[in-house]
């Protein structure tokens, strides 16, 4: 039985290109008990190869979380499989837009204590035990709502640059600590306020609400499918768009504009700008909001240290940053002292 990739990605790039067919980006999570997570890996990789499905999917006794890049003529025979997996029947499909066929080369299933690094590590709960699931027409609803808390359960650089009105935006780094901050402010109203949650992809929220359920909040809401599902049926249905800015993504776009506002400002000049970029210099790599200009003036760095160390040749550099980490990359997303208008 073959449990792995026998193609690299530079194979799998060629074999792709030559069948010149499309593929479908798609990714989908689902938070279920799990036995022996390691036996729905082998399940799940040895069928999956067989329809040539590519992607990076996470199996933990927690569940499942899934990217994954599909040639569109195995769509339905995928999808069947899906539904012979009892707890994957009818499981929400999150559909990228963007054609992409090189998304993903290799078929990586790996078992994981989670499905996503919350740093959560409180067994005490439930996490089937959600809240209830709106759609993006009941969650306008419920934003109209006076006894509605609405909470943005993404990091601060995400809501930096877009939110939904009235959101409460938690000022963290992580998931994990907006939990006990939430938790503290609206400690009085566990019972008579509607805590409604929304992220990305909905993911986060879904674990959260499973949280704040177990600590005694009882009317506990989530956006299904994020603001990415959000976006989509607002536009199809003709909703009221209630989110302002763009909805931060974790791939090479790094934003998705959904509305025309520009909510943030340029960390190093204060104009407004809401474009994500990395610090050019390798060793570096933090992530900050610049503007064109500034991208210009600063040749794509953070600081002038930076710019100093960019400006130097490649090999040096690589000699610089030899047995040093980059720490901006993992810890210091968004936060610097270089960046002056960072709010
Ligand atoms: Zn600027
Ligand atoms: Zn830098």
């Amino acid at each position: 039985m073959q449990l792995y990739n026998k193609l690299s990605a530079k194979e799998r790039a060629e074999l792709i290109e030559k069948a010149g067919k499309d593929r479908m980006t798609i990714s989908f999570y689902k938070y279920a008990h799990i036995g022996n997570p390691e036996i729905l890996r082998n399940h799940l990789f040895i069928n999956w190869d067989q329809l040539d499905v590519l992607g990076r999917i996470y199996v933990s006794y927690e569940g499942i979380n899934a990217q994954l890049s599909v040639p569109a003529e195995n769509f339905n025979a995928f999808k069947e499989h899906l539904d012979t997996i009892s707890f994957l029947e009818n499981v929400r499909l999150n559909v990228a837009i963007e054609q992409d066929n090189m998304s993903f080369l290799k078929l990586k299933v790996k078992v994981r204590d989670k499905i996503v690094a919350d740093g959560l590590n409180d067994e005490s709960f439930d996490v089937t035990n959600k809240g209830v699931h709106v759609a993006a027409e009941q969650f306008n609803t419920l934003l109209d709502d006076e006894n509605t808390i609405l909470v943005d359960m993404r990091n601060h650089y995400e809501s930096e640059i877009g939110h939904f009105q009235g959101a409460i935006t938690p000022d963290v780094d992580t998931f994990r600590e907006s939990l006990p901050i939430i938790e503290d402010d609206l400690k009085d109203h566990k019972e008579d306020k509607n805590l409604v949650m929304y992220c990305t992809g909905g993911i986060r929220c879904e674990k959260a609400s499973a949280y704040f359920k177990h600590k005694g909040f009882k009317n506990v809401f989530q956006l299904e499918g994020g603001i990415i599902n959000y976006a989509r049926q607002v536009e199809e249905q003709n909703l009221e768009n209630k989110f302002i800015g763009k909805n931060f993504v974790f791939d090479h776009r790094r934003g998705e504009r959904i509305s025309e506002d520009i909510i943030a400002n340029c960390h190093q000049c204060g104009k407004p700008c809401d474009t994500h970029v990395n610090c050019a210099n390798e060793a570096c790599h933090l992530l900050f909001i610049q503007c064109e200009e500034c991208a210009e003036k600063m040749n794509d760095c953070c600081s002038d240290a930076c710019k100093e160390v960019h400006s130097l040749p490649a090999d040096v550099q690589k000699e610089l940053r030899k047995g040093k980490e980059v720490s901006n990359k993992i810890f210091k997303k968004g936060r610097s002292e270089v960046l002056k208008y960072k709010k």
